[in-house]
Formats: structure tokens, sequence, C-alpha cells
């Protein structure tokens, strides 16, 4: 099954669902940054959370959320597109912690203290947004529910499942997110909190009926129409381009000690591991100035 989103409203207008699945999107990013299998889930948690917050964005508009806490792990930076791209990088892929409970220790490598931003490039040059809260239960799902709750104003919950097959690799990945809209019913409000409460393992449904079956489940008796689905997948979007305007921001004797010192740069793409390198030639002509030896 492709990886995708269902996006769905109450009939009575007062409840939003949208629920993922994003097994090969979260495999194919926790490969490429060589994710320990705690960071893995971790990573797989974010990305169905940037695939369900994307879903939520106008054409052409980009969220960037990250994620810094005091554990090993350091930051989590995942980032979606309107269309379903998706892509996520971590500042220490190999961190570990020793299960918590029986469970995945996410709070451990992550850190318990520490802080989620959320950025939002409204697109049309408009200015982008940015939220930030500190992080809650550092489980990832509950602080983004607690960011949209919080700093957007409108309820909502968020379940998000990841599991690992036994060499490591995500084997399931995916999530809900519900909220409540201004109209939203009181008694349709505690129906559903009530189903949240007794709701299977998440990888469990997803692994069964996929998305779909998730979003039947969390309705339950609550009558609401399918608005839309469409597919997730990894891009990362960087370029040789986009790595030169990077460049650029670098002052003089940064870019002078590249040329004289290293002869050259290569930086390589933190979201999808592609190198670029950039001879003297190359970055003598990036530069803004008349670059010859000895001009300070
Ligand atoms: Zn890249």
């Amino acid at each position: 099954m492709n990886d995708h989103i269902v996006r769905a409203l109450s009939s009575a207008g007062g409840i939003r669902v949208l629920t993922c699945g994003a097994n090969n999107l979260a495999r194919e990013v926790c490969t490429l940054q060589q994710a320990s299998p705690t960071v893995s889930i971790a990573l797989g948690r974010g990305l169905a959370g940037g695939a369900l917050f994307g879903a939520l964005l106008k054409t052409g508009q980009r969220i960037a959320m990250k994620f810094e806490g005091n554990g090993p792990m350091q930051k989590m930076i995942i980032e979606a597109d309107a269309d379903g791209a998706v892509r996520g990088c971590i500042g220490n892929p190999s961190a570990e912690a020793g299960p918590l409970d029986g469970r995945w220790n996410v709070p451990g490598v992550l850190g318990r203290a520490g802080f989620l931003t959320v950025t939002k490039d409204i697109g049309m040059g408009g200015e982008p947004y940015h939220g930030m809260v500190q992080l809650r239960s550092s489980e990832i799902g509950d602080d983004l529910a607690y960011y949209l709750t919080d700093s957007e104003q409108v309820p909502s919950a968020i379940g998000l499942g990841a599991t690992l097959d036994s060499d490591g690799h995500i084997a399931i990945c995916g999530g809900f997110l519900v909220q409540a809209l201004p109209k939203a019913d009181s008694h349709e409000i505690e129906a559903i909190l009530a189903t949240i409460a007794m709701l299977p393992p998440l990888a469990e449904m997803l692994q069964t009926g996929g998305p779909e079956a998730l979003l039947g489940q969390l309705f339950g008796d609550i009558p609401y129409t399918l608005l839309e689905t469409h597919d997730l997948f990894f891009r990362c979007g960087c370029s040789r381009e986009k790595v030169e305007r990077a460049l650029l921001s670098f002052d003089f004797q940064e870019l002078r000690d590249m040329i004289d010192k290293d002869g050259g740069a290569e930086v390589t793409c933190e979201f999808c591991r592609q190198a670029y390198s950039f001879g003297i030639t190359d970055l003598e002509r990036l530069s803004p100035f008349s670059v010859t030896p000895g001009t300070p």
C-alpha cells in the first residue's frame, strides 16, 4: 500500500480527523539518517506528525518543526510541504537510550527538557509564522498536540506510532490528528475522546486496515464525510544552487579560509546526505568580493 493521508470532517462540521500511513517514507528517511532503533521510533513519529501537519497547509505552503531537547539525540527537524513531501534529519542519529517501562524510550533520546519550534512558510512572499512551546512529554505526539492546542488555539489530540522489524528498520509508521473546530458538538468531542482512550495499539490498526480503517474507528458512530486523500513521499528538495546561496551567507574570511586552507569545500545535505563539492575556482566565482590572495 502506498504511503498516504486521509482527511475527513464530521457531518455536523465540528470535528476534523486526519490519519496517515507512512511506512516507506519513514523507512527511507531512517535509513538515510542511519538512525539507531530508538531514534528511528522518534523519527518515524516525527515524520508521521509532519505529514499530518503538512496536510493542514494550503498549496505552496511549507512547515518545519524543530524538536530540541537536552538528550543525546540533540535535535530533530521535520519539514513538510502541502503536496505530501516530507523530510527529516537528526542531530545525533546514533543516540540510544534503554527502554522505559518496557517501551521505546523516546524521551530518553530527545531529553525531557527542551523546545518545539514550528515555522510555517505561508508562501507568496508573506512573513513566515513562528510558534514555540516547551516539550511536554517528549513523546513527539503529545508535544505536537500541545503546540496546536496552546499556540494555534485549536484543541487537538494526536497519536503517532512506529514499529521496527527484526533488522531494526521501520515496519509500520503512521498516526492520527483529531481537532475540535469552533462549532464542535460537546457530545461528539466526548465520544471521540472516549474512543481515543480505548484505542488498540496504532501500529496494529494501521497494519490491518491502513489509515481508512483507523479513520472509521476514530469516528465510531459519528457520521463523517471523506474530504481528501493524497500520497505521502520523501523529497529533499536540496540543490547545488541552494547550497551556493548558503555558502554566500558565510563571511569573507570563512570563504577565504575554505579556499586557502581547505582547497575547496564539500557540503553534505543533512536531510538526504547528498554531497556537493566546490573547488577553489567555484568558491572564487561565488565570493561577493574580489577574492585575491592577501585581500583582507
Ligand atoms: Zn538534500
